[in-house]
């Protein structure tokens, strides 16, 4: 006896959501970084030949905002959608429960990969499946 203790710790909510906020931060900062390299392309493309940095004035920056996401590339896209989502479902508390099982992802799992939104067990299926289809 005893050396079956089952955890049960689904009231944890407040280690949650500090967890939670640490994560909100990192995506946070993860968008401001991806948003900073579109400026980097967009600066690239109007200056193609490698001459002195054009002297952003505040409207050049207002356009560049209004089109920074047509100039991102597909692959910071898509990633930029999820961690829109990410953070929408943090905000919303349905954060870091899985799309397919509806249980909860391990935090472990969520701060390796804070965007995801299957659990280890349902993600490895998928790829599975996926390699399989090949
Ligand atoms: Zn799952």
């Amino acid at each position: 006896m005893g050396s079956n203790k089952v955890q049960n710790n689904q009231k944890n909510g407040d280690k949650t959501k500090s967890l939670f906020d640490e994560i909100k931060k990192d995506l946070e900062a993860q968008r401001t970084d991806l948003l900073a390299e579109a400026g980097v392309i967009i600066a690239g493309s109007l200056n193609p030949r490698g001459e002195a940095f054009p002297d952003l004035s505040d409207q050049a920056t207002v356009e560049a905002d209004q089109n920074f996401l047509l100039r991102l590339r597909e692959r910071e896209q898509k990633l930029i959608k999820k961690i829109d989502e990410a953070l929408e479902r943090i905000a919303a508390e349905e954060y870091g429960i899985c799309e397919s099982c509806e249980e909860p992802i391990s935090d472990k799992r969520l701060k390796a990969r804070p965007v995801t939104t299957y659990c280890i067990n349902c993600k490895t299926e998928q790829e599975e499946q996926e390699n399989n289809r090949k």
